[in-house]
């Protein structure tokens, strides 16, 4: 984590400024490994602080030893206000796509002749690139997603609710480690298939229905990211086919991602695929994102993102074909950009359209 605040003093330094202020969670939590619920960490060329209150004191030195730990009464920008002539700060920057327009209007407020600079991106822009550690994080909660999937799918069948197989997934998960889920389950069956995000509803399973599956574990804070698409009972050759083309169309994103390509080149890869089929006004999002301590981070997968991926990056590639009325098939995995490719985290059978319940 020193380590990290290093990386960012040299983004200061780039940006001149004296100091960055960080308070969306998982940017203070990646900065300072606090997880209280409420504080922000002040980054200066000599000093990291984590400001705090009373709740959370003996937590923060706990989980913060390398910050100066400062437990104070009244809002933040009082508190800095209060620190400010101490850090000789001039320039701060801060979050300007976290903070509020009401706590920045009382940042520049209170701390009057300091420029308050917003910016955006800033320590996600570290992020974006794991290291061996928060891989081998997600790594194993990708692996309990695996697990989930595998557990789920004897309890595939007509007259078993959407709503059941999510909670079943979730429990299967958080009894096994898991924090929590990474996100409300998409369990979409049927005509709601067609919905790229069809949280879970009471809805009952049919035989013949499309059933979509796009959920993840969290541990330690890191999200794992899967979607796989079953037949509930039978399936027929129109699933087949547009499961084919989802299939081929995801293993051609994942072909083409390695260190140096652009992000929008491996969009392109996978909606090459789907359009030659002639479905490509039925993939309206993009092919996948960033993932790690937000379950969608930067780089995105989509046609106007040209970040050129690193070594370290973890993306989901999620293709889907979706039909109104009819449903929609999308496959995802979650996977590790290396030199020449990529290592998929996600290890669930995708080859064929699977039959549950039949
Ligand atoms: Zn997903
Ligand atoms: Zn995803």
């Amino acid at each position: 984590m020193v380590d990290r605040m290093d990386r960012l003093r040299q983004m200061l330094d780039e940006e001149d400024l004296d100091a960055f202020l960080v308070t969306r969670p998982e940017n203070r939590y990646y900065l300072a490994g606090f997880t209280g619920t409420s504080g922000a960490v002040l980054i200066t060329e000599r000093e990291a602080c984590l400001i705090t209150d009373f709740r959370y004191d003996e937590q923060a030195r706990e989980q913060s030893p390398h910050c100066r730990v400062i437990s104070a009464a009244g809002t933040l920008p009082e508190v800095l206000a209060g620190l400010g002539g101490d850090l000789h700060i001039r320039r701060l920057g801060c979050e300007g796509d976290y903070l509020t327009y009401h706590q920045f209007t009382e940042l520049k407020e209170k701390l009057g002749e300091c420029e308050v600079r917003p910016l955006a991106g800033f320590v996600e822009s570290l992020r974006a690139v794991k290291d061996d550690s928060e891989v081998e994080i997600i790594a194993g909660a990708a692996k309990l997603a695996d697990m989930a999937y595998n557990h789920i799918l004897p309890l595939v069948r007509e007259g078993v609710s959407e709503a059941e197989l999510a909670l079943e997934i979730e429990f299967f998960m958080r009894q096994r480690g898991a924090e929590r889920a990474a996100f409300p389950l998409i369990v979409a069956s049927g005509p709601r298939s067609a919905m790229p995000h069809g949280t879970a509803s009471q809805k009952m399973l049919r035989r013949g229905e499309l059933l979509t599956m796009d959920f993840g574990a969290v541990l330690k804070g890191y999200s794992s990211d899967i979607t796989r698409t079953v037949a509930v009972g039978r399936r027929d050759k129109k699933m087949e086919n547009v499961y084919g083309i989802v299939l081929e169309a995801q293993l051609a994103g994942i072909s083409a991602i390695r260190e140096g390509v652009r992000a929008s080149e491996v969009d392109r890869a996978a909606r090459n695929v789907i359009q030659k089929h002639g479905y490509g006004e039925n993939f309206g999002h993009s092919t996948g994102h960033g993932l790690g301590l937000q379950v969608h981070e930067n780089p995105r997968l989509s046609s106007r993102d040209d970040t050129e991926l690193k070594r370290g990056m973890v993306l989901t590639v999620e293709p889907g074909i979706y039909l109104p009325g009819w449903g929609g098939v999308r496959i995802e995995d979650t996977v590790v950009v290396g030199k020449n490719g990529c290592r998929v985290l996600t290890a669930s059978p995708k080859e064929d359209l699977l039959i549950c319940g039949g």
